[in-house]
């Protein structure tokens, strides 16, 4: 929220009346644009493997994004190859089943820093 307020700071007087009629004729969707936004950013692969932090080539066809969680907390996790996804996905079943209570929480607490939350 911080950096919206930012972005609004950037706009001129004028800019902001326009923004505000846009919406209230209906022809800017906030809503629409920000979850386009959120595909968008959802199809591209993260910058780094989450299993070893390799940097993602995204020319590479080796790389391999899951998206899991429920829509309103989607995470977005990428691997460098099918290792990578295959090590992941294990410890993924590993913690599932030791822990049914902590669910996809403790992906991100843990030491997969690189997943990214997608929202
Ligand atoms: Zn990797």
């Amino acid at each position: 929220m911080y950096r919206f307020m930012k972005f609004l700071d950037t706009l001129e007087h004028y800019e902001l009346v326009r923004l505000k009629q846009g919406m209230e004729k209906g022809n800017i969707d906030i809503e629409k644009t920000i979850q386009q936004k959120i595909k968008e950013h959802e199809k591209k692969h993260a910058k780094s493997c989450t299993t070893c932090s390799n940097a993602i080539d995204s020319y590479n066809t080796n790389n391999y994004t899951v998206i899991f969680g429920p829509g309103d907390f989607r995470k977005k996790a990428s691997f460098c190859g099918l290792d990578c996804l295959e090590y992941f996905l294990i410890k993924l079943k590993q913690m599932k089943t030791d822990a049914g209570k902590t669910e996809f929480s403790s992906i991100s607490q843990g030491d997969d820093k690189n997943a990214e939350k997608t929202e």
